[in-house]
């Protein structure tokens, strides 16, 4: 926005800086309470295997629909914000439990596909206890550690103690995929060092294939150096027909966007869970 440039611009600027304030101080109390008050959903999206066609896990999405607003609010505005506010654990600790109290309803009804996966922020990865929490988690849902897949972003890896973190869960049995991959800063040469079992390319990338040639470029290039280290690579953010031929053409392992299903609340994924068996 532009500024006045007239007497009263230091005014507009305070004013406006004071009731950006003042909104993130309100925002910040509302997704308290809605941890309190367990206000929050879980949506479910498939991910596919190109070759079988077969769902091999959904992963778990966070979002909000806000009584007092009527609005459903997204995880772009929720995360940042918790995880400034410390409110990433206590949260990051509801998704955690809510995806496997979910899977392990899967179980029962005999539809859970292979995994589900759950994204962790880079300042919930840094808790000490994670790994134990995970742990008391999947006991208490009776599910094998392999069922659950976590999705880390690049910048989590920086660190000598998030590299032992993951050793410690990929022990375990927990899968871990590489989220957003692309478009960190790190060199690729730390992927060899780590328990990775999966790099999911950025939906960013996806955009203009197959005409828009640095995109073509890096999609290929990731998908044959998945190859080389054998990790499984799947391509996110996939919307159309022509993505998909390019993608399968490419021999990309799996595949999750609107194309196949938007992510769905927890009634309508198991709906599909039922059919596509
Ligand atoms: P992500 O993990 O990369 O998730 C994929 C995002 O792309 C989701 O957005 C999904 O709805 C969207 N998407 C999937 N297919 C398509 C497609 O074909 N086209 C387009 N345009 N978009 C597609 P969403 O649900 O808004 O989540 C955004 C990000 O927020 C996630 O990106 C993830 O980084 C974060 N997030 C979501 N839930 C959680 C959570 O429970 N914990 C943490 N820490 N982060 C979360
Ligand atoms: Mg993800
Ligand atoms: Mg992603
Ligand atoms: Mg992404």
């Amino acid at each position: 926005k532009k500024q006045h440039s007239g007497g009263n611009a230091y005014q507009h600027y305070s004013e406006s800086l004071g009731s950006q304030i003042s909104d993130t101080l309100a925002l910040e109390n509302a997704l308290r309470r809605a941890i309190e008050e367990d206000e929050f959903e879980l949506y479910y999206q498939p991910q596919y295997d190109m070759g079988t066609g077969r769902i091999v896990a959904v992963e778990a999405l966070l979002r909000w629909p806000r009584p007092d607003t009527g609005e459903m609010v997204m995880p772009a505005t929720i995360i940042p914000m918790c995880e400034e506010s410390g409110l990433i654990t206590p949260l990051g600790l509801w998704v955690l439990r809510r995806a496997c109290r979910d899977y392990s309803r899967w179980q029962r009804q005999r539809i859970a596909p292979p995994r589900v996966a759950v994204n962790i922020s880079a300042r919930q990865f840094q808790a000490q206890d994670l790994v134990e929490t995970i742990r008391e988690i999947l006991q208490a849902q009776q599910m094998r550690a392999a069922q659950l897949e976590l999705e880390l972003t690049e910048s989590v890896l920086q660190t000598q103690s998030a590299t032992e973190q993951m050793h410690a869960l990929a022990g375990l049995g927990i899968q871990i995929a590489i989220d957003d991959f692309g478009i960190g800063y790190s060199s690729l040469s730390y992927l060899k060092h780590l328990p990775v079992s999966k790099l999911k390319i950025d939906r960013s990338f996806l955009r203009g294939i197959p005409e828009d040639e640095d995109n073509k470029a890096i999609v290929e290039a990731v998908i044959s150096m998945a190859r080389s280290l054998k990790l499984q690579v799947l391509a996110e953010g996939v919307e159309n027909a022509t993505q998909r031929r390019y993608l399968r053409a490419r021999g990309c392992d799996q595949v999750q966007g609107y194309l196949y299903s938007r992510p769905l609340p927890l009634a309508d994924i198991e709906a599909l869970l039922q059919q596509s068996d």
